[in-house]
């Protein structure tokens, strides 16, 4: 066999070889009996498998629509499908598609939302250029910004999502270094983000579309606005998008997906670009993989047409109160009397982000997690993999990536297995406190 100078075989697994992602899916098969409140799982139980099989009936009912399912679509997705979640955005905003500025031709439909991210990195970003981010914020993202070579810059946040003031802060920095020019874009999780369970307060919203505007220079700075959990709300009603204060649509580019509200087995997620970002998406994607697959693009749409999607999300969110409030009692039986454990309250999503005492480190290679995966039996997610390394600073320069948080889901364990899980894991910190 010949060699291969690009990449370079290792029998040897530590997780700094592997995708953290990869990894921490290796170490629930490795080590069974684990109870994982790691994995980004969505509930197994409430997926939607009698409504699924519901929109196949009515879609097989007719060959000619079913013969259509199982042909090659276009690669921006089905126009019926794009039609259908012109009507569903404008339902969530409040608003109509004309208001919003939003056609069915500034969608695309992707492989999950996270192939929008990806794909968008590509045609945005060159390797150098920089991207904002919360800190902390979803990995696989920075995960995706590293691959692509970029610089990850992290902004602060509070518990009204990343502070505008520290957005400015850091661009004004960035100008003062001659680096503006290479800011891209700003990411956010407006909704009950991934890791911190936190949402963007509405003024903030409105601020960020003005901030990013009012620092593009010949170069636009993007706002990139991931909604994956803005349908799993809990405590009220969904919140308008960041994209719905951008009266000119130039600024934000929205992207939001099914995996949560109804089944990421499907695969279906979306993204809304102004139009020249769409055509280069759409040229990127036409030469990937020329269309997601049609076939669940035609499994949803049915269930949208026929309102089978929207019973199924009300019914969600009654699943998932519940399983939040598990976790936060399990969290107030079991950790209450830890010293300096602290915990965010969720709205909405899957997470629960725990603080740690300071010097309580959870990473991969900590005391904590080893004896939390090998002795107590259970996993969490490290809360340093949520953090960025800026690379445009030496290593002194850090802002300082914080290593004593753990990301809790609550989404895959049933309600014993979430109470299980908690004191298992009350069990593994109290140890080290
Ligand atoms: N964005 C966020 C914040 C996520 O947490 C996820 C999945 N965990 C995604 C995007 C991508 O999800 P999918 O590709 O299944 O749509």
């Amino acid at each position: 066999m010949s060699t291969n100078k690009k990449i370079k075989f290792s029998n040897k697994r530590t997780w700094s070889h592997d995708l953290p992602i990869s990894f921490l899916m290796q170490q629930g098969v490795e080590n069974p009996g684990v109870l994982s409140l790691a994995a980004g799982l969505v509930d197994q139980k409430s997926l939607p498998a009698g409504l699924t099989k519901q929109a196949f009936d009515h879609l097989f009912a007719d060959p000619r629509t079913a013969k259509e399912a199982l042909q090659y679509g276009t690669t921006a997705g089905s126009l019926a499908l794009r039609t259908l979640l012109l009507k569903h955005l404008s339902r969530l905003e409040q608003k109509s598609a004309e208001a919003l500025g939003i056609t069915v031709d500034n969608m695309i439909v992707t492989t999950g939302s996270q192939q929008y991210l990806s794909l968008l990195g590509e045609v945005l970003l060159d390797p150098g250029d920089i991207c904002l981010v919360a800190a902390p914020t979803y990995f696989v993202f920075l995960g995706v910004l590293q691959g692509l070579g970029a610089r990850i810059v992290s902004v602060e946040t509070d518990e009204f999502g990343m502070r505008m003031d520290s957005l400015e802060a850091t661009l004004a920095m960035l100008d003062s270094q001659g680096q503006l020019s290479r800011v891209k874009m700003i990411y956010l999780v407006s909704d009950y983000e991934n890791p911190s369970g936190v949402s963007l307060a509405l003024d903030r919203r409105k601020q960020v579309v003005e901030i990013a505007r009012s620092w593009s220079r010949e170069q636009r700075i993007f706002v990139l606005e991931d909604l994956a959990y803005r349908e799993l709300c809990y405590d009220g009603p969904v919140v308008p998008s960041i994209r719905s204060f951008d009266t000119t649509g130039e600024t934000v580019i929205l992207t939001q997906t099914f995996s949560k509200s109804f089944s990421p087995g499907l695969r279906v997620g979306f993204g809304v670009a102004p139009d020249e970002v769409c055509a280069a998406i759409r040229d990127k994607k036409g030469n990937d993989d020329f269309g997601s697959t049609n076939f669940s693009q035609h499994i949803l749409a049915t269930a949208l047409r026929e309102n089978l999607y929207y019973d199924h999300v009300e019914y969600l969110r009654t699943v998932y109160r519940e399983k939040r409030d598990c976790m936060l009692q399990a969290a107030d039986l079991h950790f209450s009397n830890i010293p300096n454990v602290h915990w965010v309250h969720p709205r909405g999503g899957l997470y629960v982000w725990m603080t740690l005492p300071d010097g309580i480190e959870t990473g991969f290679n900590s005391p904590l997690f080893q004896k939390a995966i090998h002795e107590d039996k259970v996993m969490y997610v490290p809360g340093e993999l949520c953090y960025a390394v800026d690379t445009g600073r030496g290593e002194k320069e850090q802002p300082s990536i914080q290593k004593n948080h753990m990301r809790l889901t609550f989404g895959v364990q049933n309600l014993a297995g979430i109470q299980e899980g908690m004191q298992r894991l009350a069990n593994a910190v109290k140890s080290f406190v």
